[in-house]
């Protein structure tokens, strides 16, 4: 099998504004609160660091292990995780990607058990395809394609590419 394609359709300069851009409106908004974050790991875990950096409240945060993919198949989507102490508290949700919103949706039901004050849900890219859940606000838009790096993977690799790629399997 050759090696997959990989095409950079985000270049790292246009992630670096728009994720610098979502932290001033969330941080705005988030002023005083003190909201707690739960970054879905792994793939928004570089997202993270850079929007947690750029986000000026005081805050919290802790991570969530949830995993739907195996190779570039969507597989059952795994909650690994007890979650934090979050009653009364601003929850935001930080995902790397909404696809067909099940993952979101999911996590959402879980928290709406847990008597938090509020659940804001944000995403890095949102993929241009119908979502069964949608997130409040996202950083990027995406075509209907697979795509790796700025953490997302494929089979663990790629995470580490700085630009968002779009990545096609030749046979
Ligand atoms: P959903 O439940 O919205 O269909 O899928 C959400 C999860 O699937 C994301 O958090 C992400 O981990 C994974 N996913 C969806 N689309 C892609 C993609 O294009 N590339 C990669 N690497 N992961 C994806
Ligand atoms: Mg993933």
């Amino acid at each position: 099998m050759k090696p997959p394609r990989l095409t950079v359709i985000i270049p790292r300069e246009e992630i670096d504004r728009a994720v610098r851009q979502l932290a001033a409106i969330m941080s705005e908004q988030f002023s005083g609160k003190e909201p707690h974050f739960l970054v879905v790991m792994n793939g928004a875990f570089i997202f993270a660091a850079d929007f947690l950096r750029a986000f000026q409240p005081e805050c919290t945060i802790s991570f969530i292990d949830v995993k739907s993919y195996s190779g570039i198949n969507k597989g059952e989507l795994q909650i690994n995780t007890t979650f934090p102490d979050v009653r009364n508290r601003h929850v935001i949700v930080v995902e790397d990607i909404v696809d067909s919103g099940e993952t979101l949706a999911k996590l959402l039901s879980v928290l709406h058990e847990l008597n938090t004050a509020s659940v804001t849900s944000i995403a890095l890219l949102n993929k241009q395809v119908p979502h069964v859940a949608d997130a409040d606000m996202y950083a990027l838009e995406v075509p209907n394609v697979f795509v790796v790096g700025y953490g997302l993977d494929m089979d663990g690799r790629y995470r580490n590419l700085p630009d968002i790629c779009q990545l096609e399997l030749s046979l």
